[in-house]
């Protein structure tokens, strides 16, 4: 339910109607909107709620959340909101840019890039040291050294750290070192995991799974706000469908429908949403316009010889350009970038 209190609600009015809310067996939620308070009364529904809140003093009227998500629903909040990690921030007027590679491969790479990424407008630096691979012969990342690496490139840039954790057990090592937790499309639906990182207070990037519905994104980003954690970025990567042409499908309605039913940022991942490093270009453009708050991409000083996802990473120059085209595309949708 939402308990929708007057404009000149007192906060012993305000106050009041949570101890009402949490004696009924509910959680209440109070959030303070730039014109009225409402108090979120999360939990089980059960008919006769409402006519026993709508009498109290200083209630304008109680409605029901209709959606299972209730937390992630724009039904509860209507301002959006905006997620912060150091100099990040992805919610807000200006189309945030993550970039980096897909794996943090050395020292040297990682500063060399970040800085280079920096110059050309990134704020957020990505790389990958516990990597989630289809297959265990495959590269698994530096583990902690990977992670100290990122740091090093912190260091050197300020720019804020968005990395992968795999399992709840690494959460406190990874948030040690991390700004922002990413949570992989292969994760999505590890409840221990979301949970743990709910746990952990950090902002978090959660992947869309790539067989996973709407409801089912929204419900798992659900696990982390009910932990108390308000600071998630949904992204879109891309699904599997029967299309061969790209790696994964990469559907951008998905950008004006979450804004439709949530106030959580939407992040677009055009790298591995379509696999092909020349598709990146115009599948950010195309994000930008459709209402993306940021682009999470994969660069790569020499893709051809990187150690995972070369074949969608694009390289700093690229970058750049795509920098000044999504620029302009932005613009045009009355952001910055
Ligand atoms: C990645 O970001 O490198 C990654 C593994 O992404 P996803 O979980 O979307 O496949
Ligand atoms: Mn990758």
């Amino acid at each position: 339910m939402i308990v929708v209190m007057k404009v000149d609600a007192t906060i012993a009015q305000i106050d009041h109607m949570a101890q009402r809310i949490t004696a009924l067996g509910l959680t209440p939620q109070v959030i303070h909107g730039k014109h009225q308070t409402v108090i979120a009364a999360l939990g089980q529904e059960r008919a006769g709620l409402t006519e026993v809140l709508e009498p109290g003093e200083g209630v304008e009227k109680v409605l029901p959340i209709m959606a299972p998500y209730k937390r992630a629903s724009s039904e509860l909040t209507r301002e959006r909101t905006v997620v912060k990690a150091r100099g990040l921030e992805v919610g807000g007027a200006r189309v945030t840019v993550i970039a980096g590679p897909c794996s943090v491969e050395s020292e040297e790479q990682i500063v060399v890039l970040a800085r280079e990424l920096k110059d050309l407008g990134a704020t957020g630096l990505r790389g990958g040291a516990f990597k989630p691979r289809t297959s265990p012969y495959s590269f698994q990342g530096h583990k902690e050294l990977g992670l100290k690496m990122l740091a090093n490139a912190r260091a050197e840039t300020g720019l804020a750290i968005v990395t992968e954790v795999m399992a709840p057990e690494h959460v406190p090592m990874v948030a040690e070192y991390a700004d922002v937790l990413q949570i992989g499309a292969r994760n999505m639906q590890n409840y221990q995991l979301l949970q743990a990182v709910g746990d952990s207070g950090k902002p978090a990037l959660l992947k869309r799974g790539m067989s996973a519905t709407q409801e089912e994104f929204l419900l798992a980003a659900e696990y982390i706000l009910d932990r108390g954690n308000p600071n998630v970025m949904l992204c879109e990567r891309g699904i599997r469908t029967y299309e061969d042409h790209t790696r994964f499908t990469l559907p951008l309605a998905t950008v004006p429908y979450l804004h439709d039913k949530s106030h959580l940022p939407v992040v677009v991942d055009p790298s591995h949403g379509t696999g092909k490093s020349k598709l990146v270009i115009p599948m950010s453009r195309a994000a930008v316009a459709a209402g993306a708050d940021a682009l999470i991409l994969e660069v790569h000083d020499d893709p051809e010889h990187a150690v995972s996802d070369g074949a969608q990473s694009i390289t700093p120059a690229a970058f750049g350009q795509l920098m000044d085209q999504c620029r302009r595309i932005a613009a045009a949708v009355d952001r910055t970038l």
